[in-house]
């Protein structure tokens, strides 16, 4: 079957209104990691898929607070019932609560009641922001990271923590309340303090109120840690030929309610995905087999890889599916593939482009969801989700994350009101195509035109990126892409094609060493030497989230500066690179090609150095 066939045949059989109305159902729990909220929303999920003929299991892991996976350890499992913050003077007035905004208890907020005067401390994340400022017995009010104020606020003797959205979270309404966590080890427990997040209205109300004169609130958290474990539930449909690997997608299902478009959206596609490559298996069968995984992001899929290490060596692919649904009238667009990095080359690469052409072209429209045309881009690699988790080592699989941009992202107003269907209904029909791509690539010619158009556009890219500040460094720019565009093709050879298919591809490398020396025409220098360090990383996994807490106010600063971009995904590439194959020159120009700018090797020094104080590299 020819790919737009394919895609006509997806586009009968998914439904933008059915996944819409999975959207609103899962976004009803409250589903925190390890607690019943999410353990209701991953039954919900179960039943769904069992309707539609899918069987599933459910894997557990520990919520402790102790156990680790590489460097993650497992948040603690943690059940929240109620709580309220109260103003009691200088008048009495309710500022927010739990059954209307789920979001304003912190998440792993310890169980108790506060009560005491209110004092701003700004951000009040690091300790020299609160100076000679005494918090002991009182409120703390800051703009910071609830886990970072919170720490500071409670070593401090203070007795309750309300953080509020800065300019720039509070920017897309003032109304917004911040889901805020703390993840705090077992160890840490006995000393955390409630805590509270409120939008930007109500914290510029308490901020004018003390500029007046002193403020005075009272709060209430009913929660409790638990030892619920940890959920993952997995699905799959096997493929006929068991030598042909597998597809992975993955969603993650956990936050509290209602966080619809992250990720009940990425979670409800899931379940139509499985659910139409499920009903077309006549029509559409694939040789190769998918994996479903609805997660707890990053703690959940951590152990769950850690656990499937053998399986996932036959995984081609891996695709995450984190914020899919946005409504383009009231969200904004596109709708945003992120590329694996270049060290864990793809065909997959090559054919986004004509899958996403041919999505449009379908024209999808739900009943009652947009009319506008599907806009999209196919971007750098990025960060903040479990496609890290496959793409890391051990896994080392090319991991691609679908997603969008959204203001509401993590806070009370990430509603159903604004998941659209017809977009629900595009997600869907991607998911399922990069499900079968390995099947419905396998006999379409158009795969060596395809790769052959994205390698030129890469040497292009490389010319470019040299001539934009270091022409030395174009015959290793070009020759660096040469080695991953041939790689790219080699791929391929992993889904098993025919023997005509393997010719054509021994015909592709000649044309991409043509191509190369085509582009060294238009570009100057000679290569460098190759000596030096190669540094090698000595933990598996993605980097973990709280390796800041480690760094020094110097090493926090660069690495917010030069290596957070794309949640990170600069970062998590170094890291990756380190392999002990490559010196920091070579790093650093791998990276470049990656990130479409040229990354300076001084920047991979340091960021090697900083990695090796924290363990992280040999
Ligand atoms: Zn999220």
């Amino acid at each position: 079957m020819r790919l737009e066939e394919v895609l006509s045949a997806l586009a009968a059989e998914v439904s933008g209104a059915r996944a819409q109305d999975l959207v609103a159902e899962i976004a009803r729990f409250h589903r925190t990691q390890a607690s019943p909220g999410y353990d209701d929303a991953l039954d919900l999920v179960r039943r769904r898929l069992s309707a539609r003929g899918i069987p599933s299991r459910v894997h557990e892991y520990p919520a402790d607070g102790r156990s680790k996976t590489y460097e993650w350890t497992a948040p603690p499992g943690w059940t929240v019932r109620g709580g309220c913050l109260v103003q009691t003077a200088p008048a009495e007035e309710r500022l927010t609560s739990f059954e209307e905004t789920p979001t304003c208890v912190v998440v792993h907020s310890p169980p108790g009641a506060f009560e005491g005067d209110l004092v701003h401390v700004g951000q009040g994340s690091a300790g020299a922001e609160y100076g000679g400022t005494d918090v002991e017995g009182r409120v703390v009010l800051a703009s910071g990271r609830a886990a970072a104020v919170a720490k500071q606020a409670a070593v401090r003797g203070a007795v309750g923590v309300v953080v509020y959205p800065d300019d720039e979270r509070a920017a897309a309404s003032h109304d917004l309340v911040v889901y805020h966590s703390i993840y705090p080890t077992a160890d840490e427990i006995p000393r955390l303090i409630p805590a509270f997040s409120v939008s930007r209205r109500t914290a510029d109300a308490l901020l004018r109120r003390l500029s007046h004169g002193p403020v005075r609130v009272r709060g209430r958290v009913d929660a409790e840690f638990t030892d619920r474990p940890l959920r993952v539930l997995e699905a799959s449909l096997d493929g006929s030929d068991p030598g042909a690997g597998e597809v992975l997608l993955v969603a993650h299902l956990c936050h509290p309610r209602p966080s619809a478009n992250d990720n009940a959206s990425g979670s409800a596609v899931l379940i139509e995905a499985a659910g139409a490559l499920r009903a077309l298996a006549d029509r559409l069968p694939l040789r190769n087999g998918v994996r479903f995984l609805w997660v707890p992001e990053f703690y959940g899929t951590l152990p769950w890889a850690a656990a499937h290490e053998p399986e996932l060596r036959r995984v081609l692919h891996a695709v995450n599916l984190d914020m899919v649904g946005q409504s383009p009238e009231r969200i904004g667009e596109p709708l945003r593939v992120f590329r694996a990095p270049n060290h864990l080359p793809s065909y997959v690469h090559a054919v986004i482009e004509p899958l996403l052409a041919g999505i449009v072209a379908l024209s999808l429209t739900a009943p009652g969801g947009s009319r506008r045309p599907l806009h999209w881009s196919f971007d750098p690699p990025t960060g903040g989700s479990d496609h890290l988790v496959f793409a890391a080592a051990p896994h080392g699989i090319p991991s691609f994350m679908i997603g969008h941009d959204d203001p509401y992202w993590h806070t009370s107003l990430d509603g159903v009101d604004k998941v659209d269907p017809t977009r629900l209904a595009c997600a869907g029909v991607l998911a399922c195509a990069l499900a079968a791509l390995p099947t419905v690539t396998a006999d379409d010619d158009r795969l060596f035109g395809w790769l052959l158009t994205y390698g030129a556009r890469e040497f292009a890219r490389a010319v470019a990126l040299a001539g934009s500040g270091d022409p030395a460094a174009s015959p290793e720019l070009l020759d660096l892409a040469l080695s991953i565009e041939e790689a790219r093709a080699r791929s391929f050879d992993n889904v098993g094609c025919d023997r005509r298919m393997q010719e054509l591809l021994n015909r592709h490398r000649a044309a991409l060493r043509e191509l190369r020396n085509h582009y060294a025409g238009f570009a100057g220098g000679a290569a460098r030497g190759t000596d030096g360090d190669r540094p090698r990383r000595a933990v598996d996994g993605p980097l973990v989230y709280a390796v800041t807490d480690l760094l020094n106010d110097s090493e926090l600063q660069f690495f917010k500066d030069k290596l957070s971009a794309n949640h990170r995904a600069l970062a998590e590439g170094l890291l990756a690179l380190c392999d002990g194959s490559r010196t920091a020159r070579q790093i650093a120009l791998q990276l470049s090609l990656d990130a479409g700018r040229l990354v300076p090797v001084e920047d991979i020094d340091e960021g090697i150095a900083l990695f090796r104080r924290v363990g992280y590299v040999r």
